[in-house]
């Protein structure tokens, strides 16, 4: 498993992600996507908007504001609940998540060694004298207060006065936007339940420990399904309300997979009763084995009708479906895939990375699903100096980028271009060489054909330029390698530009 170290340097020296406000020294937890994050992060978000929503009959988006009205945070439970246990050090003064300070390796003073330094891995216990950490684990010296609560919404004021009355909160999550429009859009789309709201946006805490990377950010983004299920119904001999949630979780598992995520970094964690949220009847976690150990990518919650009911609480407003069936109207359960952009990604990219060795040489190579991939095509001339063979990389490029992201490089040799293209998981290139284009001094023409590379086996094969969208599309929409370059002739040693 690649460590976190490393994918924070590959992201900054290839555009994925760099540290936000760099050149005032940075903010702490705050990343921005580059050139390649942002294609990438944009993939995750499109791919899971085609699947939730277009692809589903019963699934519908929305977009609300990040800004919401302050009672919805009364009404949904957040002012008094949304809060982590937190402990200060009294002698560095950091400040830790209680429930996580044996997440982490610990400083130790050894005292059967002489009170000599060591670092103790997570949740272990000191080798030597087998004491298990008590104090700071990041000074070893520090004792920590007893745990306090501390409320992770982030205040901010409307308007010009900054009073009581103009306090409101960015949103903690995008699921109350769904809630409180449960009513609008069923009267807009005249839905029968089940049916679900998807909505895409920026959420917002106060972490007390944010890190690692873009695992844990004050600002992130979130990927959140509200499914409305009628609670008096069964499926398949269950109450309604189980069978959906079953199926989301086998669902949103499968997603995963689906993208290129190995079985064995995927596993699913029930939550124990009493950590279940106050709303929750069960929730059920996806989590990957990330660099930092197994963690939490998704949460799929059956979020029962706490939700609707206390906003009908606390809004004076019928929240309610009207049952045709059994002639009443009833309060819907609520089943709730909620899934982290950047966590995606960074899962997307941990399991994507892969170190071998080709004919001596070390190469990093990115192994996305070619939907997940942000650049799908890279094209390549061999030779920059040829006006012409540059020209007709320019015009492949151009005609290829109406339809996948495609990139022109021709700053390296071929060889090196290669290796820059896999180290950002670039699925295909395609090289214009003295051969596509000829040589006119000499009277010859060329073959106006191309070579297409794959990433993964480095394979090649020449192909018709009239026909490389054609094969390209096959190669991205799945078709295996060996098929379509069963169709073409294939690159020997001899012209292999891998070599
Ligand atoms: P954690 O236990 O890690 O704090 P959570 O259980 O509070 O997470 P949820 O409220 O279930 O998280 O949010 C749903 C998803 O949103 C998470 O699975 C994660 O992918 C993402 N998410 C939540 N908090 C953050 C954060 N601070 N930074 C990045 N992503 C986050």
């Amino acid at each position: 498993m690649v460590d976190m170290d490393t994918l924070v340097s590959l992201c900054k020296r290839r555009g994925f992600v760099f540290q936000s406000s760099e050149i005032y020294g940075g903010l702490g937890s705050s990343w921005d996507y580059g050139p390649l994050g942002v294609e990438m992060k944009r993939n995750i978000r499109d791919l899971w908007w085609r699947d939730v929503v277009h692809l589903r009959r019963d699934v519908v988006g929305l977009e609300a504001a990040v800004l919401m009205h302050p009672r919805v945070w009364e009404a949904s439970g957040h002012l008094e609940r949304f809060s982590d246990p937190m402990v200060d050090c009294n002698a560095c003064k950091r400040r830790f998540r209680a429930d996580q300070l044996d997440d982490v390796p610990w400083v130790h003073y050894c005292p059967s060694r002489k009170d000599t330094k060591f670092e103790v891995p997570a949740g272990e216990a000191c080798a030597h004298c087998g004491e298990r950490r008590i104090l700071c684990p990041v000074c070893g010296k520090g004792a920590l207060t007893e745990p306090r609560q501390f409320n992770l919404m982030l205040k901010t004021f409307l308007g010009p006065v900054e009073d009581e009355a103009a306090v409101t909160y960015l949103r903690p999550e995008t699921a109350q936007g769904m809630f409180v429009n449960f009513e609008n859009v069923l009267q807009a789309t005249r839905r029968k339940l089940p049916f679900g709201i998807a909505q895409v946006g920026r959420s917002f805490r106060n972490e007390i420990t944010p890190g690692n990377f873009i695992f844990r950010t004050r600002e992130f983004e979130q990927m959140e399904l509200e499914f409305f299920v009628n609670p008096a119904d069964t499926v398949d001999g269950q109450p309604a309300d189980e069978y959906w949630h079953q199926h989301w979780i086998a669902e949103r598992l499968a997603w995963y997979r689906r993208y290129g995520i190995r079985a064995e970094n995927l596993r699913l964690r029930e939550h124990a009763k009493e950590e279940l949220a106050h709303y929750a009847k069960r929730t059920v976690d996806v989590e990957y084995r990330f660099a930092i150990g197994w963690s939490e990518l998704e949460g799929i919650a059956n979020r029962t009708d706490y939700d609707l009911r206390r906003h009908a609480e606390v809004s004076g407003r019928t929240l309610t479906y009207f049952d045709d069936e059994r002639k009443g109207h009833v309060v819907p359960y609520v089943i709730e895939p909620a899934a982290g952009v950047d966590r995606s990604f960074l899962a997307f990219l941990s399991d994507a990375y892969h170190v071998e060795e080709v004919r001596g040489e070390r190469r990093v190579v990115l192994r996305f699903h070619p939907e997940i991939a942000p650049v799908k095509i890279a094209v390549l001339p061999l030779l920059k100096k040829r006006a012409d063979i540059v020209a007709r990389a320019w015009a492949i490029r151009d005609e290829l980028a109406r339809r996948w992201v495609t990139v022109y490089d021709d700053t390296a040799a071929i060889g090196r271009l290669y290796r820059r293209q896999d180290e950002v998981g670039t699925p295909y290139c395609v090289t214009v060489d003295v051969q596509t284009v000829g040589d006119a001094e000499k009277g010859e023409t060329g073959d106006d054909c191309v070579t297409i590379r794959d990433r993964d086996s480095m394979g090649q094969m020449r192909v018709p330029i009239g026909e490389a969208a054609l094969a390209l599309g096959r190669l991205l929409g799945g078709a295996e390698w060996a098929t379509v370059a069963g169709g073409y002739p294939t690159q020997g040693a001899k012209g292999n530009h891998d070599a």
